[in-house]
């Protein structure tokens, strides 16, 4: 194992996309919606239930779409009932439609005002759809109806997130939402900033074939603030949690760094998308560092351990790289980078794509490696060994 590096890798690349703090959604194994308050209940009769079971069966398989048809054949039959309809705004919460699922939860509050549970997940519809404000005041709601840890949770969450942002401008392009203080970015770089991410989204778009459902939030931060609303290890200059939070110690021009910062944090987005949040992180980041334009051979002190056999298997690589500390965080974007570089110099970034595509599909990571080129993790090791002696 590697013991120490000497020199601290510069800027270390920031984590790959997290997934939104949803708590787990009714269907999961945790169980299913509580039911509405005794008085609603009564007046829905019980009709719905078996329309709730067959989707909660469907879920179980992980299908997630049978489960909306399940919920939507109830919604013809019973089409004011709250229970289908706060059901079916969940439903489109999993699957990352939050426009919608904002809709139907809402309409859920809307027949049954005393149901906590309904302005539960109308604030994290709310939330996921960048529109902080509205989930403080579900939750605050749902929280004055009954206590809930989950709520209270989220809502200290999203109040901190709001004080952070409390001084913020807000300027938009077609696929962004930028956030900034106002002397963080001096006027005139505003437009360019949003120029710039609409130019890697562009080619992300192009390169990946997949485009995104909604607009990207990007929050600047000081880096104090950052602290605060992220908590992210030290070494992390930026964090994507569905927005993109990066700490700037202002910024009078757009440099290389934070261009690549940015191209690096869209690409999480990217992957997340076309993946549904199956991407192991070796390739999530390898791929992220491959399109801000990083070479594995720019590192000869990282590529030297390799060569002498100091590896963290890629294997252990495709879980979080949080808990690795600085040092091996260092060894492991430096493998993701030299995989993703191995793969794309051999085989081009078509395959890369193919791979995401097996990943989508619910293939396992090794097993998609077989499906798209034949080799296992040994076999890719392997590879990138010869790659790197030539
Ligand atoms: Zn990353």
């Amino acid at each position: 194992m590697v013991e120490r590096i000497e020199k601290q890798q510069e800027a270390a690349p920031a984590g790959q996309r997290a997934p939104l703090p949803l708590p787990p959604l009714p269907g999961d194994a945790a169980g299913a919606l509580a039911p509405p308050p005794a008085a609603a209940a009564a007046a829905a009769n019980g009709a719905a239930a078996p329309f709730l079971a067959a989707a909660q069966q469907e879920i179980k398989q992980g299908r997630i779409e049978a489960a909306m048809q399940a919920v939507r054949r109830g919604l013809t039959a019973l089409p004011t009932d709250p229970q289908l309809a706060l059901y079916y705004g969940v439903l489109f919460l999993r699957a990352e439609k939050y426009q919608e699922a904002r809709e139907w939860c809402a309409r859920a509050t809307v027949s049954v005002p005393a149901w906590p549970q309904a302005w539960k997940y109308l604030g994290f519809a709310e939330y996921a759809a960048d529109r902080t404000d509205d989930a403080v005041r579900s939750w605050r709601k749902s929280l004055a109806l009954a206590p809930d840890a989950e709520v209270q949770k989220a809502l200290e969450r999203a109040e901190r997130e709001l004080a952070a942002e409390a001084n913020h401008e807000q300027l938009s392009s077609s696929h962004f939402t930028l956030r900034f203080e106002g002397r963080q970015v001096p006027p005139e770089f505003r437009r360019t900033l949003l120029e710039e991410l609409e130019r890697h989204y562009q080619r992300l778009e192009r390169e990946l074939g997949i485009s995104l459902r909604e607009p990207v939030p990007v929050i600047l931060y000081t880096e104090r603030a950052f602290q605060q609303v992220t908590q992210a290890p030290s070494w992390a200059a930026a964090v994507n949690d569905g927005r993109v939070r990066i700490g700037i110690q202002g910024l009078s021009a757009i440099s290389s760094e934070f261009s690549s910062t940015l191209i690096h944090e869209m690409t999480h987005s990217f992957v997340w998308a076309k993946t549904h949040g199956r991407c192991p992180r070796w390739l999530d980041e390898g791929v992220a560092q491959f399109f801000e334009g990083r070479s594995a051979k720019g590192d000869s002190r990282l590529m030297q351990l390799w060569r002498e056999g100091k590896r963290v298997p890629l294997k252990a690589l495709e879980g979080s790289f949080g808990e690795l500390g600085p040092v091996l965080a260092s060894v492991a974007y430096w493998q993701s980078l030299a995989a993703v570089q191995f793969l794309t110099e051999r085989w081009g970034l078509f395959d890369v794509v193919r791979l995401l595509d097996r990943l989508a599909a619910g293939t396992a990571p090794e097993a998609a490696l077989r499906a798209v080129y034949q080799l296992d993790y040994a076999g890719l090791e392997e590879g990138l060994s010869q790659s790197l002696a030539r």
